[in-house]
């Protein structure tokens, strides 16, 4: 079926009237297609959106879901909508097929599409794939997970282009035609079992990133997870491994301190830019792809040496009284807590803590036990932070994050790293995780402008 046979006249109930659903409703509409935007949020929330809507006279309702959106030839969800509310088990009862913003379109993309996805490293690895693309002089567009809905840029593209997409599992959850040209998997690692149950269905939601993908596309593993590795992942695809850790059969190595792609040193890695053994498979999985478009090795070195990390990712924001700072307010997981506390070479005081998602914090132990003198633990979590670390480390509790960097500023002496890695949720605290990374900054700033002078001059 042609993009016009599937939109053109046809039904598209559109569930979620954020930036996703809004923008699919635009592009259903420019291809023909009709359009019907329900949400459950109030009117008074939406006025900007319902604006928008009317502007382009495309119907809506909202307060809730009700059956109209069963009168739609298909669905499709926004990412944050979870499957399991009434009117999409309903959809499903009555065998209405539901599909994700980012399958919607994917119909109407042009360009050749790279989709990225993985527990860890996805907005790394998109941000950094993007940056050396446009730099190697290709029509680039990122989108997906990242902010910016796929449906928004898509009419942007020519046969040129490629676009570089974040997926995340909840896009996968509901995909059928979707075939991207390239599919990383960065990693698998347990996070969001709220929403997937088990690990197993986690596992295999992420693998539908390869289900249409041909013999001319290409899925790019990395041959250093375990999990990948251990399941018996099935693909038409050609396969392409990264590693940073084993070199036998695989596209991007790292051998005598070199990252390496098809037997080509394209530069040291104390030289790339991104701190960290994390840092360093995003690169391989980056480095892996552009190979797969003949992207010149000097353009993949100048794009390394060059990139800087993004926002509230081990992002460096300076030192007060010698004392470093570090805000990785993303991890929200504890692997990623582990490779932060790997990618720092200080000793380190942790702020962490937040809406526990099950973590097991004892799997920091092994990292920090040499190098975290204390811990100042936040939020919900901190009691489980307290038991399951304070027999091997200094935990401390702290009611706010600014009382926490107070805490750890006082404590941290001239070369050592405040570093804020909280392995959980944020929602407890604060709006979302850039809010509280914004806030860990804010904090920072006050103890730069003096407003702590006794701690700012016991450093001097
Ligand atoms: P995502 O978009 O998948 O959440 P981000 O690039 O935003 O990934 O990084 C989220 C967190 O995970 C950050 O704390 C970051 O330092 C850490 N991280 C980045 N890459 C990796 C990786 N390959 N493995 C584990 N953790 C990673």
């Amino acid at each position: 079926m042609t993009t016009e046979q599937k939109i053109r006249d046809r039904k598209i109930g559109i569930v979620g009237m954020a930036r996703s659903g809004l923008a699919a409703a635009l592009l259903a509409d420019s291809f023909g297609g009709k359009p019907f935007v329900s949400d459950f949020d109030s009117a008074d929330k939406l006025q900007t959106e319902t604006a928008r809507l009317d502007a382009a006279q495309i119907p809506y309702e909202v307060g809730g879901h009700t059956d109209k959106l069963l009168t739609a030839d298909y669905l499709v969800v926004s990412p944050g909508v979870p499957l399991t509310i009434d009117i999409l088990q309903k959809a499903v009862a009555q065998g209405i097929p539901i599909f994700s913003e980012i399958e919607f379109a994917s119909w109407c993309c042009k360009g050749k599409i790279i989709a990225i996805t993985g527990s860890n490293g996805k907005t790394t690895t998109t941000t950094l794939l993007g940056e050396l693309f446009s730099a190697a002089g290709f029509d680039t567009f990122v989108a997906g997970n990242i902010g910016l809905p796929f449906s928004e840029i898509v009419s942007k593209t020519s046969e040129k282009s490629i676009v570089i997409l974040e997926i995340s599992n909840f896009q996968l959850e509901t995909i059928s035609d979707f075939k991207p040209n390239v599919a990383v998997i960065l990693n698998l690692t347990p996070d969001h079992l709220d929403r997937h149950g088990s690990f197993e269905n986690y596992v295999t939601t992420k693998f539908r990133i390869t289900e249409n993908q041909s013999d001319s596309d290409y899925l790019v593993l990395n041959a250093d997870d375990k999990t990948t590795t251990a399941y018996n992942l099935q693909t038409l695809a050609s396969v392409r491994h990264f590693s940073i850790e084993k070199t036998k059969d695989i596209t991007a190595f790292v051998r005598n301190n070199f990252l390496t792609v098809n037997g080509e040193q394209i530069i040291a890695t104390d030289k790339i830019s991104i701190l960290g053994p994390h840092n360093l498979q995003n690169a391989a999985a980056v480095v892996t792809v552009a190979s797969l478009f003949d992207i010149e090795i000097d353009v993949m070195g100048r794009v390394l040496s060059t990139f800087q990390p993004v926002e509230h990712r081990l992002e460096n924001i300076g030192s007060v009284a010698g004392v470093n700072f570090i805000n990785d307010s993303k991890a929200t997981n504890i692997d990623s807590v582990a490779y932060a506390i790997q990618s720092v070479k200080t000793n380190i005081y942790l702020i962490a803590g937040g809406r526990d998602k099950g973590a097991d914090f004892t799997e920091i132990i092994q990292y920090g036990k040499n190098k975290i003198k204390s811990i100042i633990a936040i939020g919900e979590a901190k009691e489980k932070i307290y038991e399951q670390l304070g027999k091997t480390f200094s935990v401390e509790f702290a009611d706010t994050l600014e009382s926490a960097v107070k805490i750890a500023f006082t404590k941290a002496m001239p070369g050592e790293t405040v570093l804020l890695s909280p392995g959980c949720a944020s929602f407890d605290m604060f709006e979302n995780y850039e809010q509280r990374g914004s806030d860990f900054k804010t904090a920072v700033a006050g103890l730069k402008n003096g407003k702590n002078e006794n701690e700012t001059l016991s450093k001097n």
